[in-house]
């Protein structure tokens, strides 16, 4: 087995967010999206990001990402630049981006979708792959399904699977835009348990977009409340529950305390965009 498939714990993936702020369309509309917006986010921890719809949860992501580019600020990843005007923005297999609309392809079984991006890129031999797949795969639960198509899996199974694939490339980073969104609880319930389990194997970096707060709490080492538009971080709250996560924590006083401290924040945020006319859902 190479280099990809040894378990890498978190050996890098500091995120430094520096005064980041994102101005669309400077000289026209003028949607001024994040300003002076500064997080850190240490290498192998979970951060999940709440805000009212339209703070620039996203607008994060993608210039993380390498979609797109800074207005002002800077982002560093381990130290190098990674986002700054006049710094062209640049995807790359360090940075990997699972999104609510799943983006598998249909006409290729389950196997086939993950290892596609090393097979093609020449990281990994094609038979190399497979035994990593399987191995992933198996490891929670998805062996079974290896052979099927995307087609025929429900919505929950597909993510599941798009992350095995994003883990495959053996990123720095994991970006994940509301994955769950939608979904029903049972589905959710399966897919956080898979997700913690991926995260408790390969301690990755993640930037974690959700408006459940329940779920921002469960999963994650910090929760980053964000402001109303234009976005930055309001506060962060620690989330000092152990892991393994364990469904039980939920009732915990612990849990609810956070969960309260979440929600004040976020209605007050989502409060104020509503007052200025913003009627979005938060
Ligand atoms: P969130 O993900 O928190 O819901 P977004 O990052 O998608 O918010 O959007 C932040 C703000 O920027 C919103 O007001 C949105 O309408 C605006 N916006 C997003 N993308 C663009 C774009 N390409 N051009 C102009 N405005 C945009
Ligand atoms: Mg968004």
């Amino acid at each position: 087995m190479g280099n990809n498939g040894t378990e890498n714990m978190a050996k890098g993936g500091a995120l430094s967010i520096r005064n980041a702020t994102k101005i669309y369309d400077p000289e026209g509309v003028h949607v001024v999206a994040l300003e002076d917006c500064s997080l850190d986010i240490k290498a192998g921890e979970f951060v999940a990001v709440v805000g009212p719809s339209g703070c620039g949860k996203t607008t994060l992501l993608n210039i993380m990402a390498g979609f797109d580019s800074l207005t002002k600020g800077e982002i560093y990843l381990d130290g190098e630049l990674l986002a700054a005007p006049g710094v062209k923005p640049k995807p790359g297999p360090d940075r990997v981006v699972v999104f609510q609309h799943g983006a598998l392809f249909p006409w290729k079984t389950v196997l086939e979708n993950v290892i596609y991006g090393p097979v093609i890129q020449n990281q990994m031999s094609r038979s190399e792959a497979i035994e990593i797949a399987k191995e992933r795969l198996s490891r929670i639960g998805l062996r079974e399904i290896e052979n099927v198509y995307p087609g025929q899996l429900s919505s929950g199974m597909q993510r599941r699977v798009e992350i095995v694939r994003a883990l495959i490339n053996n990123p720095l980073v994991l970006l994940l835009d509301e994955p769950f969104r939608g979904m029903d609880s049972v589905t959710k319930s399966a897919s956080h348990e898979c997700l913690l389990e991926l995260y408790d194997i390969f301690h990755k970096t993640i930037y974690f977009i959700t408006h459940d707060l329940e779920e921002a709490i469960f999963l994650s080492d910090t929760v980053a409340v964000m402001t109303t538009r234009p976005g930055r971080i309001r506060m962060t709250i620690k989330v000092d529950l152990p892991r393994p996560r364990d469904y039980r924590m939920l009732s915990s006083e612990k849990f609810l305390k956070l969960k309260e401290m979440a929600k004040d924040a976020v209605h007050e945020e989502a409060l104020k965009a509503f007052q200025r006319g913003e009627r979005e859902l938060a």
